[in-house]
């Protein structure tokens, strides 16, 4: 609170012009929001190579971009290493910049004060936090834990987890009150879903990443799929950058990402319903959601997202992620990189290297494709991708891919 109060004082002061905020997680993003607002350049400082750990790297990136283009300054892999000024500070000192500085905010994460709990002799876990069970009872039978103080159990490895979030913090404090008081109550663990503003983009997430499913082992199905958040023709259709990760051995959804303009937190507490469910991807592609051309295409964002999931689970589409592209074109290999978008699509905005060959000519111009090079196909989305691969796939191209999420989920730099 006397920070918060600290922050508002200097802006009234017009002290607070340069602002360097360490820590590219959610409070540090949001504060970035709110100073911008005030009018001050804000630059963020990661030591991570993304900021939002919580998401996957290229979903983070598509939240950089917006943020660079509100004119903030996001320097990943940056670790701060001192604080110059005389009386208060002047300069932010990383290991690779100097950073002019009349604010900064620390947001590099919270942890629990157990000085009074380990005094208690209460168990302490692997996350430096109470341990309880799902009552949210501690070591002591007769002492609950709840909120920020506590570990919880990540609903799908059943692992313990640290997540500090007031929707987790409410819910423990009922199951706790129930418990004490002899109700039956037990909390099943979390998730991580989590919403956030970032300036016009809504970020959200729900279950592990493509990077967390790895690690526990999981072979991984991915999906990227752009697109309006309600009926095309709508004026309030505004764009939605949805990922799914897909455990392929079950076909169970994993977790899911989104951001941009359009309806994330919806499709993100339908991807969380869909964990806890335990579905497949098959059961959320027909799921009876709500339509009507207001509030959402005709077929859901999340249900052609599950279906993209379902076409790669059954071999119908081969996709390739735009990091591994990026890759391939950095190691200079072989390969056509064709854009099936139309010449004005392409005049607009490209990626470099490509070859444009809009669909509705691919069929016209197919002779012109080399037959013993691999193709990648892209759009604006990669539908028509998808369309250009099976199209090639007929005519007996035998390595085609489809690049996921197409030119509007590319994550590098494109030409315009
Ligand atoms: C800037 C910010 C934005 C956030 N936004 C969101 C969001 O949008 N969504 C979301 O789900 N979560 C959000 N969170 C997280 C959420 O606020 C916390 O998870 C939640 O408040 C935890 O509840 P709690 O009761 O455990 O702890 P707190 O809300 O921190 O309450 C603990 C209280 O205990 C008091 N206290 C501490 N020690 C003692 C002591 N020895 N004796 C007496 N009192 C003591 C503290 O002063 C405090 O009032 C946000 C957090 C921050 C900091």
């Amino acid at each position: 609170m006397q920070d918060a109060e600290g922050i508002k004082r200097l802006l009234a002061e017009d002290q607070a012009k340069d602002v360097v905020i360490i820590g590219g997680g959610l409070i540090g993003v949001e504060v970035t929001e709110a100073l911008v607002s005030k009018g001050c350049r804000v630059t963020i400082v990661e030591k991570l190579p993304q900021i939002f750990g919580m998401l996957d790297w290229e979903m983070a990136r598509l939240v950089t971009q917006h943020m660079e283009a509100k004119g903030v300054k996001v320097l990943t892999d940056h670790t701060v290493v001192k604080f110059e000024g005389e009386g208060a500070v002047e300069k932010v000192v990383t290991d690779k910049e100097t950073l002019a500085a009349d604010m900064v905010v620390m947001a590099i994460g919270v942890r629990p004060a157990v000085g009074l709990a380990k005094d208690a002799g209460l168990a302490i876990g692997d996350f430096r936090a109470l341990v309880v069970d799902g009552t949210m009872k501690t070591s002591d039978d007769n002492i609950y834990a709840v909120g920020d103080c506590v570990e919880s159990k990540d609903r799908i490895t059943g692992k313990a987890c640290y997540m500090t979030m007031g929707s987790t913090a409410n819910k423990h404090g009922r199951v706790a009150a129930n418990n004490i008081c002899g109700r039956k109550d037990i909390f099943p663990g979390v998730l991580g879903s989590t919403v956030c503003k970032v300036f016009d983009f809504t970020v959200g997430r729900t279950g592990l990443t493509e990077a967390a499913a790895k690690q526990e082992g999981y072979d991984v199905e991915v999906v990227l799929a752009p697109g309006p958040d309600r009926a095309h023709f709508m004026e309030n259709a505004k764009p939605l950058l949805l990922k799914l990760v897909v455990d392929k051995k079950t076909r169970k959804l994993l977790g899911a990402q989104a951001t941009g303009p359009g309806d994330v937190d919806k499709r993100i507490d339908v991807a969380a319903m869909t964990l806890a469910a335990k579905m497949t991807v098959d059961d959320l592609a027909n799921m009876d959601l709500c339509y009507a051309p207001p509030y959402s295409p005709a077929m859901d964002n999340i249900i052609t997202a599950a279906n993209v999931a379902r076409n790669k689970l059954d071999g119908y589409i081969e996709g390739i992620s735009a990091k591994e592209v990026h890759e391939m074109k950095e190691a200079k290999k072989d390969f056509v990189f064709l854009d099936v978008r139309s010449q004005a699509e392409s005049d607009e905005v490209r990626l470099s290297n490509s070859t444009l060959i809009p669909l509705g000519a691919l069929r016209l111009r197919i002779d012109e494709l080399p037959k013993n090079k691999e193709i990648i196909a892209f759009c604006k989305i990669s539908l028509r991708g998808y369309e250009a691969a099976l199209i090639l796939k007929a005519a007996g191209f035998k390595k085609v891919r489809v690049m996921d999420g197409g030119v509007v989920m590319w994550p590098y730099r494109k030409e315009k």
